[in-house]
């Protein structure tokens, strides 16, 4: 019966979704902010009941700050490597790198240095440490802290599941692909994403949080070469004038892959794009639920409030400032 519930709330929840102004993409980057959004307002509805109602009643507060991490680059030294890994760097001809790079935090800054670690990313560490503080988020019955650890919790899990998350090569830059990463994380999302099929199931406990977490990034990493590989094919295929396109966002006019482009390199993926998106929903879901059991399991009726505290406000506020300043990223300044 609860069940049904929430299949009938989850579908009313795609038809406004779908339908919704305020998720129109204002930037280029990241799963786009559309994406990563997305993803944490879908793995609400994999959420078993003892979850659910607290999670949808701030529905919007994780949709919304799904981008925080994005922003907090540009004030947070140490925050760009969060989001991605670049895997290859590690190994060479032909060499698998995950055949070469310890799991273990402590055995990887042994053997390549923390310096090097932090330099090439490290977001399969980092989405556990913040399982870690949800967690604890949890056992402490914290209420700002459960909802803005959900929330960036759900940001770092979909940045790990971005094949172009954990290459070197991470816009096409090495490859004359300049745009790729953009392409495929965005564009494709924003054009393609509504035909997608969101039913992903129910989350589920994980045992093996490391073996978890790592397995997501082999699997976007495995992907890394199809995503390339049928770019420049179509490319070949193009010329420049259809490859592309002028689009109107807002006043300004922004060269873009053309739709018809975009299209046939979403066939070609053959419904890549979409798989990544559903294993974001369903890892985030999991993992919002792994914490919460692991964390005792708190009665979040006791917990819930209204709204998150001024003090919590403020310090998004003064993060959101530092981005729409503009500035540098602290660290690498590409679309990782
Ligand atoms: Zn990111």
């Amino acid at each position: 019966m609860k069940r049904s519930l929430v299949l009938i709330t989850f579908l009313a929840f795609l038809f406004w979704s779908f339908t919704a102004k305020n998720e129109k993409s204002t930037t280029n980057n990241m799963w786009g902010f559309f994406g990563h959004k997305k993803i944490n307002r879908l793995a609400v509805f994999t959420l078993p009941p003892e979850m659910f109602s607290f999670y949808k009643e701030h529905i919007e507060f994780l949709t919304e700050h799904a981008v925080d991490p994005d922003k907090r680059r540009y004030a947070t030294e140490g925050e760009a490597p969060r989001h991605y890994i670049d895997i290859d760097h590690y190994a060479h001809g032909g060499v698998d790198p995950f055949t070469v790079m310890p799991q273990k935090w402590n055995e990887a800054v042994e053997k390549y240095t923390e310096d090097t670690i932090q330099a090439y990313g490290i977001v399969p560490w980092h989405v556990q440490v913040m399982v870690g503080r949800l967690t604890k988020a949890f056992k402490d019955q914290n209420f700002d802290k459960i909802l803005r650890y959900s929330a960036e919790l759900g940001h770092y899990v979909g940045d790990a599941c971005v094949p172009l998350h954990t290459t070197e090569n991470y816009n096409g830059q090495m490859t004359g692909q300049r745009g790729i990463h953009g392409f495929w994380e965005s564009r494709c999302v924003e054009l393609f994403s509504e035909d997608y099929d969101f039913f992903v199931g129910t989350a589920t406990y994980v045992e093996d949080l490391e073996n978890f977490v790592w397995k997501r990034v082999r699997e976007s990493h495995y992907a890394v070469d199809s995503v390339l590989n049928f770019e420049r094919k179509l490319t070949t295929a193009y010329p420049t004038d259809r490859k592309y396109a002028y689009d109107n966002r807002g006043n300004r006019t922004i060269k873009t892959y053309s739709r018809e482009f975009s299209k046939e390199y979403e066939t070609m993926l053959d419904g890549m794009i979409e798989r990544r998106m559903r294993t974001s929903v369903i890892s985030l879901g999991s993992l919002w639920y792994t914490a919460w059991l692991n964390g005792g399991k708190p009665d979040l009726n006791k917990i819930n409030q209204k709204d998150i505290s001024e003090e919590l406000k403020k310090e998004i506020e003064e993060e959101n400032k530092a981005f729409e300043q503009g500035g540098n990223i602290k660290g690498r300044s590409h679309d990782h």
